[in-house]
């Protein structure tokens, strides 16, 4: 590997992987279109190589939280696929949304009204997506709003300002298939668009699917699934399989050069206060990477419960003590013969045993999600 900046660690991101994910995914779901979830930059690997990357895979739609990251896409060049915004507070700049031709989600009357405005603004008709929730009482209109909010929709399309183009929800219990809600949520979106198409509303796209109802529920594919983490190569449903039982390949590896390495002797203190103390005669390893670069604090280490894990060489070893602000220490084992300048791989692909960012979630009591989405702004991203 090429060191690209002095600091001695990197997330690299392997490309080939996210393309190969999202044709996974769309062998999943051979009826519907896939639109790659790329908020959070790309969760954290990288906002503009991961859309080419999905779209290079067959993505054809591309979905954002906020309105700058929807603009940022258009601004970097993508103007293939189709891209959706579905957050944004009142005032948010929705002209420059239709301006870029994306397409923006209404969840509300008021973000009808302001998405007309900004169409006549622009001089040009907005594409909506209505979410309609059914269950998961976050963004959405309830299904007796998204009856009362139809005659205006029909209005707007009349008059050539706002043309309502998808419908669409989000499960509460995708990662949990069997679950009574995933039925529910499924029958009120039915429901949902029995009511708009017999309005006369026609749609383009119908979504409901994110990477675990991709994976595991047929029913809810319709014409557009929208997978975020499955399409970075990380499983959704860790409970039910792994990446490899989904054919995704993760596509992020955080590897780090060791800064110090030094011989100590048992009853050694390490780290923070001594959360962790060396049982005989050890080796230790400093990882230049701690909680400002996204290593959860959480993963810290005891004797008797490891926090980590890293791989080193070909064995995994934990975290010993506290994670620090830049650093962690790593209990390298007596005689261990590292030395600075060694690779080493908090997570990776998990081929060869090697430890995964699901490893790390279970270590910090969290989501794999939550792992890729915090590795900091500082540690270079490089896309291989
Ligand atoms: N759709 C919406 C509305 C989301 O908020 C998200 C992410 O949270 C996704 C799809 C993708 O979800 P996942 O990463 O679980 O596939």
């Amino acid at each position: 590997m090429v060191a690209v900046s002095s600091f001695p660690a990197r997330a690299v991101v392997d490309l080939a992987a996210i393309r190969a994910n999202v044709r996974s995914l769309a062998a999943h779901a051979p009826t519907a279109q896939v639109m790659a979830v790329v908020k959070a930059d790309g969760y954290g690997h990288g906002l503009l190589p991961t859309a080419a990357a999905a779209v290079a895979g067959g993505a054809t739609w591309l979905g954002a939280a906020q309105v700058e990251e929807a603009l940022a896409l258009r601004r970097g060049g993508v103007v293939g696929p189709r891209v959706l915004t579905w957050l944004y507070a009142p005032g948010a700049p929705l002209r420059d949304a239709v301006e870029a031709d994306v397409d923006v989600s209404v969840s509300a009357r008021w973000a009808l009204d302001e998405l007309a405005a900004a169409a006549r603004a622009a001089g040009r008709p907005a594409r909506a997506h209505l979410k309609v929730d059914t269950g998961l009482s976050r963004n959405g209109l309830t299904p007796a709003d998204l009856a009362a909010i139809l005659p205006e929709v029909l209005r707007l399309r009349a008059e050539g300002a706002v043309e309502v183009v998808g419908l669409w929800s989000h499960f509460a219990f995708a990662d949990e298939p069997e679950h009574p809600t995933v039925v529910r949520q499924g029958e009120v979106f039915a429901e949902a668009l029995r009511t708009v198409e017999g309005a006369g509303v026609v749609l383009e796209v119908r979504h409901l699917a994110n990477s675990a109802a991709t994976l595991t529920t047929p029913s809810a594919h319709y014409d557009l699934v929208r997978p975020g983490v499955a399409v970075y190569g990380l499983s959704p449903v860790p409970q039910l399989g792994a990446s490899e039982d989904f054919g995704l390949v993760p596509a992020m590896t955080l590897e780090a050069e060791l800064a110090n390495v030094k011989a100590v002797p048992g009853g050694s203190g390490v780290s923070y206060a001594h959360q962790y103390v060396t049982s005989r005669d050890t080796v230790l390893g400093l990882v230049p990477l701690g909680y400002a670069d996204g290593i959860p604090r959480h993963a810290s280490g005891t004797v008797e419960r490891p926090g980590g894990p890293v791989r080193v060489g070909d064995r995994t070893v934990g975290v010993a003590g506290r994670v620090c602000m830049d650093q962690v220490v790593l209990d390298l084992g007596p005689g261990a013969t590292e030395r600075e300048g060694d690779r080493v791989e908090l997570f990776g692909t998990g081929r060869d045993g090697g430890p995964t960012a699901q490893d790390w979630a279970e270590s910090a009591g969290t989501i794999s999600y939550e792992i890729v989405t915090r590795i900091g702004a500082r540690v270079p991203r490089v896309h291989v």
